[in-house]
């Protein structure tokens, strides 16, 4: 198919990359030169702007940090796409802003879906994505095999928004778990027990997560690369927090997972994967 790519980062680049290995033809499109020139040297077609991205493509995906400039490339998408495109948004952004790509894309003629994504840039690059997809089932269906290109796992989950809104449910558990992986951390070291070897066993018990399995070693020697921005993590935090008011639901340790996070980027760790959760816990017991 004919693909185009918008918004080639840590994640856009592995998937983009994928499908050009599955044999699709894909253009793509990033504010940052280097990411156009990176897609470029794997065999894709790198351009100057989303709009040379839109023309002549099937499909249109997007991965884009969050909702502003969803809300600034959507329309483009939607205005050079039409009427034929399938547009896909990958991106995690809120659910009402999906709801709105959605109403903009019938409008015009356009299929559109929210397909946000878990499993990290290790799933981008090994296409394990699990995917989350909202909006009409025969578009599910006809984006399927380019979704399984990407990832493992690929589920309906409801309407417009509704992709979104599972992917905040995600977000505050993985939240959730890294802030108890962190305080498991600090209480190990902070009673003389080996912390790789506690964890080694939480892994291979009911405690084990793919956390656990794949970010228990990095943690434990405070390597911290990005991964998972905590910058975006706060987002997608505020995105759950402001999903549970919608929803007229109380979520009390939402609220204090997002508040740790808030913490993390506060002292300067934005930029750190959100495994840096664990430098916000030991400030507490400095
Ligand atoms: P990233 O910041 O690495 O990539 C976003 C890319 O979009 C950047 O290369 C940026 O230059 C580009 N961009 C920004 N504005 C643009 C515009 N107007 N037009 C074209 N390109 C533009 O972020 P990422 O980690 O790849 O995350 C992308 C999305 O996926 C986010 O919504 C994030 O929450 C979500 N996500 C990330 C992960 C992860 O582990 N990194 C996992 C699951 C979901």
């Amino acid at each position: 198919m004919r693909i185009g790519f918008i918004g080639l980062g840590i994640m856009g680049s592995p998937m983009a990359a994928n499908l050009l290995k599955a044999g699709h033809v894909v253009t793509g499109y990033d504010v940052s030169p280097q990411r156009v020139d990176q897609l470029a040297e794997l065999g894709g077609k790198g351009v100057a702007s989303a709009v040379e991205a839109v023309a002549g493509a099937e499909i249109v995906i997007t991965m884009l940090p969050d909702s502003p400039q969803v809300e600034e490339v959507a329309p483009l998408v939607i205005e050079y796409g039409r009427p034929k495109l399938l547009y896909v948004d990958m991106s995690t952004i809120k659910p009402e802003t999906s709801r709105w790509v959605a109403r903009k894309a019938a409008e015009a003629g356009v299929r559109t879906l929210d397909a946000p994504v878990s499993g990290g840039e290790r799933g981008a690059i090994d296409a394990t994505l699990s995917i989350m997809v909202g909006g009409a089932a025969e578009d599910v269906e006809a984006a399927g095999p380019v979704l399984r290109t990407l990832g493992t796992t690929v589920v309906h989950v409801g309407p417009a928004g509704a992709g979104q809104t599972v992917k905040a449910a995600n977000q505050l558990v993985v939240g959730g778990i890294y802030g108890l992986v962190s305080e498991a951390i600090v209480l190990l070291e902070a009673s003389g027990v080996d912390p790789g070897a506690g964890l080694d066993v939480l892994a291979g018990g009911l405690a084990g997560s793919r956390i656990l399995e794949l970010k228990r070693h990095t943690m434990v020697k405070r390597e911290f690369n990005p991964g998972f921005r905590i910058d975006l993590h706060h987002k997608d935090m505020g995105i759950a927090v402001a999903a549970a008011r919608e929803a007229g639901v109380s979520l009390p340790l939402t609220g204090q997972v997002a508040q740790l996070v808030a913490a993390a980027r506060a002292q300067g760790h934005g930029s750190l994967d959100h495994s840096a959760l664990l430098k916000v816990i030991e400030r507490l017991n400095a």
